[in-house]
Parts: structure tokens; C-alpha cells; sequence
């Protein structure tokens, strides 16, 4: 769909095309360790043609509302719909009455992050440039390299050398070339905009390319679809640099734009208690969001410093009368087996954030009983499971014997006696 770009910040409007990343005139001008300004929004005017377009079944679906030329630039694997399932007994554990689990655990390669690949990809392809770099925590390079490998585009990834392995291996089975950099995620974002400048590559970097923002917002569209066209009560998002928090305003705005809703869900940013910049910012008169020196948080997708998307996310939970939750990493990690045992959804920790930060919200009467809650639960928990494992304890090896199986079981099941009254 044609469109044009609008600057968060100062308001500046450019043509497609005219400016590929952040806005001219803010890039660069905020205070050091600061959430940057200038990032762009993408506007489209005027809505004409079918939302959804029902030809199509996957994200392509929302063509009308993407910044591409054509649906068929998009990879070929599929995004979406994921499902939104009624999480009645993890609702009852909550004491949410209509608590909504949206299940982006099963995207092609177990992330959310593949909605915005699938967009930027595709754009890279009408553009014409056969290299893609982006800095990441893991989920977003995983899903560049799968959307990459599958129209044969190369991909430059920069992580923490700390991310998961299996997020590691995952790129590299997808044929990425993959660096790992000594250092933080916040490092390897800033050597991935100087890559681009040096080598000419096309940047994925979250919130830095606006298509991102512009991918991720289909979550918001499927939701809106799944409730029966209507927009929820509340959005609990796992929240780290804010693109996502970002994207799903984004979906709800465009959906109020084209006057699909009348209003927007209240967003709340949940966040590790290491990792909170966006929270903590709320605090903060204005518009700025002071960065970290450091994150910390055992939640790899959700630790970020400085967050590239951290004034629009600010700025979202403020207009949308939501706000900021803050959870431990403890408690995140309990919330990956509460999900599991109630659901059986097995979630990395960054999305276990949301749910922690649903009890949380439920607690403190954030979200009220009866009001339709969504979780975005963000990531696949086979992508780290290792931080899985301290939310469970792994059983010891028996016999085979009905004897130690029922003593395994505590003792609750005994083998029956035999007539000479043995076992
Ligand atoms: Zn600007």
C-alpha cells in the first residue's frame, strides 16, 4: 500500500523512500544513554480495500494496511493467524474470568519476532538489496535468517555472544552469517547501524527500520479478528526495547483509523525487574527515557539497556491508560510452569514476563475480573531450556519395576497383593 512516514518526535512527514530509517532532523539529538528519538511512523491515509483481504489466509491477509507494493514480495512460510485460546484454567489460577492467551509460540520459527521479518524481507526484495544485517537478542536474527534463507536473501546477524544456543543454532541450520560480539545487546545495535552506513547492507534493526514496528502490529490485527472484531479490555506485552509494545499500538490505532474500533486497549508493559528502563521512564516527566548502564535479566528477549522504541512505548502506556509492570526473575520463572501446568503452552521467559505480569496486573487491580485480558505470549520455550529447567526439577532415573514406580509416585499407588499376600 502506498504510504508516507511521520516522525514520532517532531512530527516531520517524508515521502516512501525519501528517508530509510530514523528522522533526519531528530537522529542523534537526544542525551546520551537515552532512548533515541526520530523514530518513524508509518502512515497510509485513507483506507481503500477489503480489511482482511480473505484471499489470502496468512499475514498477506492485511495487505491494505503493509508497507509493501505487493502481498506476494512476503517469504513464502506463513505468519499467521496464531491462536488466541480462552485460558480458562490459567484465568481461574489469575482470578481472570476472560483472560486470552495469544499463542505466537507457534510462528514458523517460534517467535513473534517473525512478523516483522516477514515485512522487512519483503521490502528488501522490492528494493532490491541482497544483504540484511540486524542486531538482536536472538529472536528477531532467527527469524530474519529463516524469512532470508527462504527467498535466498544473505543475512548478517550481531548478537550477545550470551544469547541461548539453541536461538544460535537456530540461525545458523537457516544459513545466516552469524557474529556473535563480545558484549551487550545495546553493543551490537550500535555496530549494526555503523555496518550499515560502512557497507551499505539493508537494517532490520528493531524500531531503527519502521517497517518493524509496522510487521509486529498484525498481532493486534488477529486479536482484534479472534474477539469477534472487537478490540479487548487490556494488552499485557512482554516488553524490552518496545517495538512490540509499539506494534501493537500501532495495530490498534490503524484499526481506529480505518474506524474498525472506537478505542484503544489499555497497554501494559511488563517488565524484568534488570531490565525496566520503559517502566521505570514512567516516573519521568516528559517524553525521555533514561537508559540502563546495564540489563540484566535471566529473560534474553527482554533485556535491553537503552530501548530503540522506548519513547513511543512510553508514550502508548500513557495514552492508553495502561501502564508499567515489573516482575523478578524469579517469578518469571515461575510463571513459565504455571503456564505450562494450566495451559499447555511452553513459553520462553520474556513471555513468561506477561503472564507474571498478569497475576500481578490481577492483583493490584490493574485489570478487573470481568474484563477480556490478552497475553501475548511472545516466544517458544524450546528456544531456552535451560532457563526452563530451574522451573521444574528434573526427576531421577528407577528400576522398571511396578515397586519403584509406586514408590516413585510417593507411595500413593501400591502394586495389589497377590493371594500369599505378596506384591
Ligand atoms: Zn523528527
Amino acid at each position: 500500500m502506498t504510504y508516507w512516514l511521520r516522525c514520532t518526535d517532531c512530527g516531520r512527514e517524508y515521502r516512501e523512500g525519501e528517508v530509510e530509517y530514523l528522522c533526519t532532523a531528530c537522529a542523534g539529538t537526544g542525551a546520551a544513554g537515552t532512548a533515541p528519538r526520530g523514530v518513524l511512523r508509518i502512515e497510509y491515509g485513507k483506507v481503500t480495500g477489503a480489511v482482511p483481504d480473505e484471499s489470502y489466509s496468512d499475514s498477506r491477509r492485511w495487505h491494505v494496511l503493509l508497507p509493501l507494493r505487493s502481498p506476494e514480495s512476503m517469504p513464502p512460510l506463513p505468519v499467521g493467524p496464531t491462536p488466541l485460546h480462552r485460558a480458562e484454567r490459567l484465568g481461574k489460577e489469575l482470578g481472570l474470568a476472560r483472560l486470552v492467551v495469544k499463542d505466537d509460540t507457534v510462528l514458523p520459527t517460534g517467535s513473534l519476532k517473525d512478523r516483522a521479518s516477514s515485512v522487512v524481507v519483503a521490502k528488501a526484495r522490492e528494493l532490491g538489496r541482497d544483504t540484511i544485517t540486524t542486531a538482536s537478542t536472538g529472536n528477531a536474527a532467527v527469524a530474519l535468517a529463516a524469512m532470508a534463507a527462504s527467498v535466498g536473501l544473505r543475512a548478517v546477524i550481531l548478537v550477545p555472544k550470551t544469547a541461548p544456543i539453541a536461538k544460535r543454532t537456530q540461525m545458523l541450520v537457516f544459513g545466516a552469517t552469524v557474529v556473535p560480539v563480545e558484549g551487550t545487546y545495546d553493543d551490537a545495535y550500535a555496530l549494526s547501524l555503523e555496518a550499515t552506513r560502512v557497507f551499505g547492507w539493508y537494517n532490520r534493526s528493531t524500531a531503527y527500520n519502521p517497517l518493524t514496528v509496522d510487521g509486529k502490529k498484525t498481532v493486534a490485527f488477529e486479536i482484534w479478528e479472534q474477539l469477534g472484531r472487537k478490540a479487548p479490555d487490556a494488552v499485557l506485552v512482554p516488553t524490552g526495547d518496545g517495538v512490540i509494545l509499539a506494534g501493537v499500538h500501532k495495530g490498534f490505532g490503524d484499526l481506529r483509523d480505518a474506524g474498525l474500533v472506537d478505542r484503544l486497549p489499555r497497554l501494559y508493559a511488563a517488565q524484568a525487574e534488570g531490565s525496566a528502563a520503559i517502566v521505570r521512564s514512567l516516573d519521568v516527566e516528559g517524553e525521555e527515557v533514561p537508559g540502563l548502564a546495564r540489563a540484566t535479566t535471566i529473560a534474553d528477549s527482554i533485556s535491553v539497556g537503552v530501548p530503540a522504541a522506548g519513547r513511543w512505548a512510553k508514550r502508548a502506556l500513557r495514552e492508553t491508560g495502561g501502564g508499567g509492570i515489573v516482575v523478578t526473575d524469579g517469578e518469571i520463572v515461575e510463571a513459565i510452569a504455571l503456564l505450562g501446568r494450566t495451559s499447555g503452552i511452553f513459553c520462553e521467559p520474556a513471555a513468561a514476563a506477561a503472564i507474571a505480569g498478569a497475576r500481578k496486573a490481577a492483583r493490584e487491580g490493574l485489570v478487573g475480573r470481568d474484563e477480556t485480558v490478552v497475553v501475548l505470549v511472545t516466544g517458544n520455550g524450546l528456544k531456552d531450556v535451560a532457563a526452563a529447567e530451574r522451573a521444574v526439577r528434573m526427576p531421577e532415573a528407577i528400576v522398571p519395576t511396578v515397586e519403584a514406580l509406586g514408590e516413585a509416585l510417593g507411595g500413593e499407588l501400591k502394586p495389589p497383593m497377590d493371594t500369599d499376600g505378596h506384591r
